[in-house]
């Protein structure tokens, strides 16, 4: 991959802007502590909007949601879901669940857009940045998602919401309740985004990388306690 293959804009937006706000916070934001209390439980509700292990956290996923369609849920907690998903920056509920689709079909075949036999920084990272026409993404049945009201105008309004719910209101919760505008935008939105599609992305890479495969050798899966902790028992 040289760099044409690159989307820069993902790349910054998904590593320029969060180290930038790292070295920002580390320089002249001190974090405070409801700013910090803040981030965390923003963070768990951005990171189980798109993937949880058992219990009743799971019903609240982009991942079992609508990728498996294992679950439905309420129409207003769908909406809740698709706002509070665009804040953990992981794409559309539909470009997500086409990606994720393709990735348990094809799972150890090219077709897997962050397939583990590409590498470990490739699944983890190196398919995030490079652009769309490059990837090997095989195809996958969305006609489910298609006629689905939540997830068509999710999509149209993604940039849009990611911006609200990303930026904006950390920003303005930390800035109105705690006086701490700097610190909501270096820790509960940039920092929090970082950290979140980071241990994301650690399903695509370490849960097939460390970890037991008690049931099947043959398929490159995992069972990872690492990445379960990371990503609330999902792993
Ligand atoms: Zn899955």
């Amino acid at each position: 991959m040289g760099c044409d293959g690159i989307d820069w804009v993902i790349a910054m937006f998904t590593a320029g802007i969060p180290l930038v706000a790292m070295v920002i916070g580390a320089l002249w934001v001190p974090l405070q502590l409801c700013t910090a209390i803040f981030t965390v439980l923003f963070a768990i509700c951005s990171g189980i909007s798109i993937t949880a292990g058992k219990a009743v956290i799971r019903h609240f996923s982009y991942h079992r949601l609508w990728a498996h369609r294992a679950y439905s849920a309420h129409p207003l907690l769908q909406v809740a879901l698709a706002m509070t998903g665009a804040s953990a920056g992981q794409a559309s509920i539909r470009t997500w669940c086409r990606d994720h689709r393709a990735h348990h079909r094809y799972v150890d075949k090219d077709k897997n857009p962050y397939s583990i036999n590409k590498g470990l920084l490739y699944a983890h990272y190196g398919w995030v940045i490079m652009k769309q026409e490059l990837r090997q993404t095989g195809r996958v049945d969305l006609q489910d998602l298609s006629s689905d009201p939540i997830v068509t105008w999710q999509p149209k309004n993604y940039l849009f919401l990611l911006f609200v719910t990303a930026y904006v209101f950390p920003v303005m919760v930390c800035g109105l309740l705690f006086n701490d505008f700097a610190g909501g935008f270096v820790y509960a939105s940039c920092i929090r985004l970082f950290l979140i599609q980071q241990g994301i992305f650690c399903v695509n890479s370490l849960a097939y990388w460390i970890g037991d495969q008690p049931y099947a050798g043959q398929n490159s899966p995992r069972d990872s306690w690492i990445v379960a902790l990371i990503r609330f028992e999902e792993g």
